[in-house]
């Protein structure tokens, strides 16, 4: 019987300060407009979004804080929705980095060291 493996995937790479990933946001929760506005109230940090768009996925956000090099001016209290990207557990959602991010999202083991570790494993059953 063949038991699939779940992927992990680590992070590599660094910030480039592109800022893609505050000027263009999914919110998957709240869907709506109006669930944004409540959130806004409970959450005053959420205020500095605007809502630039919607589809399928969500509403889109923008941040109106972001500066045009790319930096954050309040990065020491930027919401979790900034800090939580980029997380690997997102791919898993569907989620995808931006075009111009340079971090990068590889599979924690590579496809050789799996077929290593299935040959290994193979040698070792036809040894006993
Ligand atoms: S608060 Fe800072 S890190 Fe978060 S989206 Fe705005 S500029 Fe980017
Ligand atoms: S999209 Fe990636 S490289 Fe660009 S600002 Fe965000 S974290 Fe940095």
């Amino acid at each position: 019987m063949t038991v699939l493996e779940e992927v992990k995937y680590r992070l590599e790479g660094y910030c480039c300060k592109c800022g893609d990933c505050c000027r263009f946001l999914y919110c998957v929760e709240p869907l709506t407009e109006l669930g944004f506005k409540f959130m806004k109230l409970i959450y005053p940090k959420y205020r500095r979004f605007k809502i630039i768009g919607k589809d399928k996925n969500g509403i889109i956000l923008a941040c109106k804080l972001i500066r045009e090099d790319g930096l954050c001016p309040d990065y020491e209290n930027r919401p979790d929705i900034c800090r939580d990207y980029p997380n690997p557990k997102k791919i898993y959602a569907g989620g995808r980095l931006y075009k111009r991010c340079t971090y990068k999202l590889l599979p924690g083991r590579t496809f050789e060291d799996f077929l290593l570790n299935e040959e290994e494993g193979q040698e070792q059953s036809t040894d006993k």
